[in-house]
C-alpha cells in the first residue's frame, strides 16, 4: 500500500490518500479540502496515477476533517465510511462550524453511509486495511492500520510526541489514554503512524518519546 500526505486548510489538517499500485485501487481519508486549489491538488493526483477511489473514509467527524467530503463523495460516487458513534458531530455540523467562528456552505449534517466498527477490514486491491476503534478525542475516533505495509493512520488520537484534545464535545481524557495504550501501543514498534496534524512518526518513538503516555 502507498500513502500520500495532503496538507488542507486553515487547521492544517492531513488529508491521505491511500493506494494500491497493483489495482490501483484507493481511499481517501478525511478530506479537509476547502477551495478549488485543494481540490485541484486532490484530482490532479487521483487522475496522474489512474487512481479508482473505493472509499472515502473519515477517521473522526470534526468539521476540519470533513470540508471536502461532499466534494469527494459526488466527483468520485463513494459514500461516506466512518463510524456513527461520531453521530452528535456529524449531525451538528453548523453548529461545529460556529464553535470555530466559520463561515461555510456545508449542509447541518452529513450521512454515514457506511457504518465502519472496531475490527472491520477494508480491502483495497489484494491489501487489507483494519478499522480500529480509539474513542476519546471524540466518540466515534477510529484508525486505520494497514498490516502489510506497516503504516497507521491514527486522526486526531496521536500526534507525534503529543495526542488528541479531548475538551471538545464527547471528548474523554482517561478513555482516549486507553484507546492509545491498549489500541495504538500495542502494534508493531516499526509501524509508522500517520497523523490528523502534523508530522509523521512511529509506535517506537511514540513509546519513547512521547509524554502523555
Ligand atoms: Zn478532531
Amino acid at each position: 500500500m502507498k500513502i500520500q500526505r495532503f496538507e488542507f486548510n486553515l487547521f492544517g489538517v492531513n488529508t491521505y490518500i491511500i493506494y494500491d499500485a497493483d489495482s490501483h485501487e484507493a481511499a481517501v481519508v478525511d478530506p479537509g479540502m476547502t477551495d478549488a486549489r485543494e481540490c485541484e491538488a486532490i484530482d490532479s493526483f487521483i487522475s496522474s496515477n489512474s487512481l479508482t477511489i473505493k472509499y472515502l473514509i473519515n477517521t473522526h467527524m470534526h468539521i476540519d476533517h470533513l470540508f471536502g467530503d461532499e466534494y469527494i463523495a459526488k466527483k468520485y460516487g463513494t459514500g461516506i465510511s466512518a463510524s456513527t458513534d461520531d453521530s452528535i458531530l456529524s449531525e451538528r455540523i453548523a453548529e461545529q462550524a460556529r464553535m470555530f467562528h466559520l463561515r461555510t456552505d456545508m449542509p447541518d449534517s452529513l450521512n454515514v453511509d457506511m457504518p465502519l466498527h472496531d475490527g472491520d477490514r477494508l480491502m483495497l486491491g489484494a491489501e487489507p486495511i483494519d478499522v480500529l476503534a480509539v474513542p476519546g478525542h471524540s466518540p466515534g475516533s477510529i484508525a486505520l492500520y494497514c498490516p502489510e505495509s506497516k503504516f497507521v493512520i491514527t486522526g486526531d488520537a496521536l500526534f507525534r510526541n503529543s495526542i488528541g484534545r479531548t475538551d471538545l464535545p464527547g471528548g474523554n481524557y482517561s478513555q482516549l489514554i486507553s484507546s492509545i495504550t491498549k489500541k495504538l501501543m500495542s502494534l508493531p514498534p516499526d509501524t509508522t503512524v500517520y497523523p490528523g496534524h502534523g508530522p509523521s512518526t512511529t509506535i517506537a518513538s511514540e513509546l519513547r518519546h512521547n509524554p502523555f503516555l
